[in-house]
């Protein structure tokens, strides 16, 4: 088995502090932060530019859960989010195509109500590294070591940006695996082209 993680993953509910400057308009009626939506509302948030793309986390697990890896059941998926909450998604989810109705089935997922096939917990991405005995994980990065990709079977444990700008920080201290930064490629790539890459090299 191996383990994928979109960590500090660009998806929220709209934070406390910018609620009341965000009006629900017929076109979004979502309580998910979205930049797209609420550019100006987000003006004074930190990290602001790290946030707020739901998108990423839609496309990307469109990417993962329809590889040949995951339809032969040997991955485990998570999205850990900005605000430290950890989704296991079962690899037999069929998300919505949709992008509305991934936020829809999301936000309730998001505030706590049961969904059998995606699992919410708060837990940190080093408590949830440690949680799945991830033993030698891949931060990907594309300051890390350019690698080929059919080198990445030796990896157990891949751990992908799921936002749009800045790099992943991960208290290595507070984890018991050995991490290694790994590129794929020497420029940026987005977070799904990675997910893609990693998942179709895996199956091969
Ligand atoms: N573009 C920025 C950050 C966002 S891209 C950067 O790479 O610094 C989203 C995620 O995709 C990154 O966090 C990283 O995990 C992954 N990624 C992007 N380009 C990559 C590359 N060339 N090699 C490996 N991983 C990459």
């Amino acid at each position: 088995m191996y383990n994928i993680i979109l960590a500090k993953s660009a998806l929220e509910l709209i934070p406390e502090e910018i609620k009341d400057k965000i009006k629900k308009s017929r076109v979004y009626k979502y309580d998910i932060l979205d930049s797209n939506y609420h550019y100006r509302a987000m003006e004074e948030l930190i990290d602001k530019r790290m946030r707020g793309r739901p998108d990423i986390v839609h496309i990307s697990l469109l990417n993962i859960l329809d590889s040949p890896i995951n339809h032969e059941r040997k991955l485990n998926i998570y999205v850990h989010t900005y605000d430290d909450k950890v989704l296991k998604i079962n690899p037999e989810v069929r998300l919505p195509r949709n992008y509305f109705r991934f936020l829809g089935v999301m936000e309730d997922v998001l505030k706590g109500k049961r969904n059998p096939l995606i699992k919410m917990e708060e837990k940190s991405l080093e408590e949830l590294l440690n949680d799945i005995n991830a033993k030698k994980i891949a931060l990907m990065t594309k300051q890390g070591k350019l690698t080929h990709p059919k080198l990445l079977k030796e990896y157990d444990t891949f751990i992908i940006g799921g936002f749009p700008y800045g790099k992943l920080k991960i208290d290595k201290d507070k984890v018991l695996g050995d991490i290694e930064e790994i590129a794929i490629y020497d420029k940026g790539l987005m977070a799904w082209t990675v997910c893609g890459i990693i998942c179709y090299t895996l199956s091969f």
